[in-house]
């Protein structure tokens, strides 16, 4: 079994997430998912955003770089053209990553560039004060939605599909053994990998939503996630307020851009010692 420790700044710890939040589970899944592929950590670099979901880079013992709110990608993505040896994660939030970010992120994915994305998805800005973002479900309350959202939410996988992601995966915290899979695949693979993974913030969204403790947001997630190989048996009415999880969307045919890039400086290199450019 994976000494989690190995992993973690201790010395940063404890952590300053609420009791009952998510995000460790998600740090955990991403370390064995790290662990079992036998990266070396120091080839590895994490970028965060801001938000609860940026805090992770604080405690995780990789080299990490938080940099300003939903830039994430536009940093990792400049990282990666310098060091493209490294294994560059991102990790963000359903704000950080849908909103604010939104348009990094679909930009990321048209250009299938080699990172992985894990966007965990709580329904609410936890950190910055329990607003709704792009992905809380329609009719649920934030501080800005006092009387209930009433703006429907993104898929954000079929939103980073549609853009261009050669690997696309939901998971949940309550299903932790598809996360951990979904992250090894997505790691494995080479162009923009994302994963979502459905998680609770009891403090920011729970206690708004009727669901006072992380035991039944946990639940909520059992009973409203679906395998995608399992949605054929469901009527459309059935599916209507579920969501699916498992490997959702792979694609190896895009020219991942590195290699476009690289083809390029070989394409003017070579035209160059002919005389042409
Ligand atoms: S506010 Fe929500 S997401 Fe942030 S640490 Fe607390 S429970 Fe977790």
């Amino acid at each position: 079994m994976v000494n989690i420790k190995n992993y973690l700044r201790l010395n940063k710890l404890p952590h300053i997430w609420c009791p009952g939040c998510g995000n460790g589970t998600v740090v955990r899944a991403l370390i064995t998912a790290i662990d079992k592929l036998g990266f070396k950590k120091d080839e590895i670099v994490v970028f965060t955003g801001i938000g609860c979901s940026a805090r992770t880079n604080a405690i995780l013992d990789f080299n990490t770089i938080q940099t300003t709110h939903g830039r994430t990608l536009a940093f990792a993505t400049g990282f990666k053209l310098m060091r493209p040896e490294m294994k560059v994660i991102v990790i963000t939030g359903d704000g950080d990553g849908a909103a604010i970010g939104g348009n990094h992120l679909i930009h990321a994915a048209r250009r299938n560039v080699d990172i992985t994305t894990i966007l965990i998805n709580n329904s609410i800005y936890g950190m910055t004060g329990g607003q709704y973002s792009p992905l809380s479900p329609q009719g649920a309350y934030a501080t800005t939605a006092p009387y209930g959202n009433i703006e429907p939410p993104f898929d954000i996988c079929e939103l980073v599909k549609a853009a261009g992601a050669t690997f696309v995966g939901r998971g949940t915290v309550y299903h932790i053994h598809l996360t951990i899979d979904l992250i090894t695949k997505a790691l494995s693979h080479k162009g923009f990998s994302f994963v979502e993974v459905i998680s609770q913030c009891p403090v920011g969204y729970g206690r708004r939503n009727n669901m006072r403790s992380p035991y039944e947001m946990l639940l909520w997630q059992k009973e409203h996630a679906i395998m995608v190989k399992q949605a054929d048996k469901y009527s459309k009415e059935d599916l209507k307020d579920k969501f699916l999880i498992g490997e959702l969307w792979v694609n190896h045919e895009r020219t991942e851009f590195m290699d476009s890039y690289n083809a390029l400086v070989k394409r003017l290199s070579e035209g160059m010692k002919g005389g042409e450019v």
